[in-house]
């Protein structure tokens, strides 16, 4: 039988005591240096709240991919050095997965890193849909809890699978696209339309017998968009898609085109047209979430589509989601961040629990002894 997830009050008195606090430390670095520490400060309420009250924390991440063995390139040195100025006198041990027992979830890794340990946290939402050592291992010998920031992620995303004002509406883009369309299906369930830009528009466009030029596009997913659109009509919703493009020609040439590309043309972005109906729907909507961007917004060619859904996301009444590193990173670039309710700090994470209404590492949360029962 398991309970509830456990929240840090279920851990009873922590003074004096070690414990582990999982944490999404995977800053982006560049040539050593740390270029963005959000997620090291994202960590900081539940850290202060263990040690507040007494406890010894010691935190443990991954960074980057290193290949199940130490690797320079992804030490957590900087991280380490920058999490002594913000909260001295935690620890951090080095990267979990300098050790391949971490992504194997392998029971002797899991038994090393709760020796001397007496309670563990999860905070790492960004790496709760994988089921590593780190992750499932703990709980199933110490006493457990979510942090501060899983627990406003879980209320957040969980509200919107479960309870959303209406309209819902799923504004999905990115390049992705396989990982994708399974909470394309998911979500079809939950929201009232779903508004389709990026890179993954193509498939969709592609299903629909318009020709596509050399745009990125999955051939094997045309019929699972297919059967999407089929059935997102026969139950009356709407999945939109653009009516207007913007990329390069065959001559790779700047060029605006309705929704068929011609030969050799690459769509990068969704054209003026579609941005301003897709910013209508975002208006209108009560509660919207957002998880990819609509063009190749790095480039600054290709960043319009992708800004003015940004901009829609600012300025709608509704409740607001964002979720996925690279929407995340283009509504800061936008300096639109602080104008969105929630954004999420896992990407795959966010899609997989709204798809699913779980993960793997709740599911161990909720298994821990000191879980509380119904
Ligand atoms: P997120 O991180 O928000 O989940 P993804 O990782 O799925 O989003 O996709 C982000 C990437 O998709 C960006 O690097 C962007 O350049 C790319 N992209 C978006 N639209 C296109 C397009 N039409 N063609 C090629 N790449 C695109
Ligand atoms: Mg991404």
């Amino acid at each position: 039988m398991t309970g509830r997830i456990p929240t840090l009050v279920d851990l009873g008195d922590v003074r004096g005591k070690r414990v582990l606090v999982r944490t999404d430390f995977n800053v982006p670095m560049e040539a050593g240096v740390i270029t963005d520490d959000f997620r090291i400060r994202a960590a900081l309420p539940t850290i202060t709240w263990l040690t507040g009250r007494g406890a010894g924390v010691i935190t443990a991440s991954h960074l980057g991919r290193p290949k199940g063995a130490p690797d320079r390139k992804f030490s957590m040195d900087a991280v380490r050095e920058r999490l002594a100025t913000l909260a001295p006198g935690v620890e951090l041990l080095e990267n979990l997965r300098f050790d391949p027992g971490e992504e194997a979830n392998d029971s002797k890794f899991v038994a090393a890193l709760v020796k001397d340990i007496d309670m563990y946290v999860d905070d790492a939402f960004g790496a709760c849909h994988r089921a590593h050592a780190s992750i499932v291992g703990p709980p199933k010998t110490l006493p457990s809890a979510m942090g501060l920031l899983l627990q406003k992620e879980v209320d957040v995303l969980l509200g919107l699978r479960n309870d959303p004002k209406r309209p819902f509406v799923a504004v999905l883009g990115g390049s992705k696209i396989s990982d994708k369309l399974g909470v394309v299906e998911a979500l079809l369930a939950v929201v009232d339309s779903l508004v389709i830009g990026g890179a993954m528009c193509f498939t969709f466009l592609a299903a629909l017998g318009y020709p596509i030029g050399d745009s990125l596009f999955e051939p094997d997913q045309v019929d699972t968009c297919k059967r999407l659109l089929a059935e997102s009509a026969a139950v009356g919703k709407t999945i939109h898609l653009p009516e207007d493009l913007v990329g390069l020609d065959a001559g790779g040439r700047f060029a605006t085109f309705g929704v068929r590309l011609p030969d050799g043309a690459k769509g990068f972005d969704v054209g003026p047209g579609t941005a301003a109906a897709f910013s209508d729907v975002i208006m209108d909507a009560r509660t919207v979430f957002w998880n990819g961007p609509m063009g190749m917004f790095e480039d600054e060619r290709f960043e319009a589509g992708t800004r003015t859904v940004a901009q829609a996301m600012a300025d709608t009444k509704a409740f607001t989601v964002v979720g996925g590193g690279d929407s995340a990173a283009a509504l800061a670039q936008f300096g639109l961040a602080d104008d969105v309710d929630h954004v999420s700090t896992g990407g795959g994470a966010a899609l997989e629990l709204i798809e699913l209404g779980d993960l793997p590492g709740l599911a161990a949360l909720r298994g821990a002894c000191n879980a509380p029962r119904f």
